[in-house]
């Protein structure tokens, strides 16, 4: 069978092409080759786009986009025991050193020297094909469609974060951004066992959506009161858990004040420059604060959600585009279009 040979390249700061760019690369015995089905645009992929870095990881050359993939086993290596030719997936994109101290203590998203797709310098998978390790590449059960499957990524954002957060049954949450990770976190929040979730963000389009995903209340904040919408859900008392996903500065700055008692604040969207915040505010409370980065040990998990129906993606994937039209789907996401959640290029 014959591949599209071209890839998505962002050639430098602000310069997108879909051009043949060959890549040399070895099926390992521990391998397998993948023909890529669906990319999701994320976030970090149009930063790139749009800004060249990410804190420390600047484009010093062109490097191929994309890191939320899904697609079909067609090459094992000879070692390889869990996935077959013809097989459904979707891969992690994060691969750590097995030999690495933070791989040991079960904490692998934390190995410095962790390879992740399309952070430079590694390219990424808005291409053909790609290979990658059994270990990190996960079956998809057939009615977890490819689009479900490349949503898998930031589903896993979202599920390491109310991981971390100990949701117990019957909590309140709130999360602050409606975003892609704000509205994965807030399902994965109630399949967590959440009792109910209230979503703040600006965009009316984005919360007239997250209102349709469950026992969920979306809130404007710059329309309504949302200290008083926290109130009103919780008897006075405050959310269980805060979730911040808007990496935003005013955002961060109060995010206690909404917490309950003993409550904890998970900070899951990455502030583009340091961000303070109130710990007096937090002491009166003995707020826990937890810090996310990417996620471990959650795709199987996330997989297994969407298979069983506990957590539904499809209403948060708002746009799809040709592969032929990458370039366009990057312009497009980096206009960050009112009521836009994820957009996805098929190949
Ligand atoms: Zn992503």
């Amino acid at each position: 069978m014959a591949y599209d040979p071209r890839a998505l390249v962002l050639e430098r700061k602000g310069v997108l092409s879909l051009r043949e760019f060959p890549l040399e690369e070895k099926l390992g015995p521990h391998d397998v080759r993948v023909a890529i089905h669906t990319v999701g645009i994320c976030g970090s992929d149009v930063h790139y786009y749009t800004h060249g870095a990410i804190g420390p990881f600047v484009v010093r050359a062109p490097m191929i986009l994309g890191h939320e993939a899904a697609g079909t086993v067609i090459e094992v290596g000879g070692a390889v025991k869990s996935l077959r030719v013809g097989d459904r997936v979707c891969m992690e994109p994060g691969i750590p050193n097995p030999m690495s101290r933070a791989y040991r203590e079960g904490r692998y998203n934390l190995d410095p020297d962790l390879v992740f797709w399309a952070t430079p310098p590694v390219h990424g998978v808005l291409r053909s094909t790609v290979i990658h390790p059994e270990a990190f590449t996960f079956r998809l059960p057939d009615q977890v469609s490819f689009a479900a499957g490349a949503m898998v990524e930031p589903l896993a954002v979202g599920v390491h974060a109310v991981t971390r957060a100990a949701v117990a049954p019957g909590n309140v949450a709130l999360v602050i951004g409606a975003g892609p990770i704000g509205l994965l976190n807030a399902l994965a929040a109630l399949a967590a066992g959440c009792a109910h979730v209230i979503v703040s963000d600006i965009d009316d389009d984005k919360l007239a959506l997250a209102a349709t995903l469950g026992s969920i209340t979306p809130v404007n904040p710059l329309k309504s009161d949302l200290l008083e919408a926290v109130k009103a859900a919780t008897d006075g008392w405050g959310v269980d858990v805060v979730y911040e996903c808007s990496g935003n500065e005013r955002a961060a700055a109060s995010v206690f004040a909404p917490l309950c008692p003993g409550g904890v604040v998970v900070f899951v969207g990455i502030p583009l420059a340091p961000i303070a915040y109130d710990v007096s505010a937090a002491q009166v409370k003995e707020a826990r604060v937890e810090h996310v980065f990417r996620y471990a040990h959650v795709f199987p998990k996330c997989v297994a959600m969407l298979a069983s129906g506990s957590i539904d993606v499809a209403p948060l994937i708002t746009r799809v585009f040709p592969f032929g039209e990458s370039v366009e789907a990057f312009e497009a996401a980096a206009s960050a279009p009112r009521g836009q959640v994820k957009m996805q290029i098929e190949l």
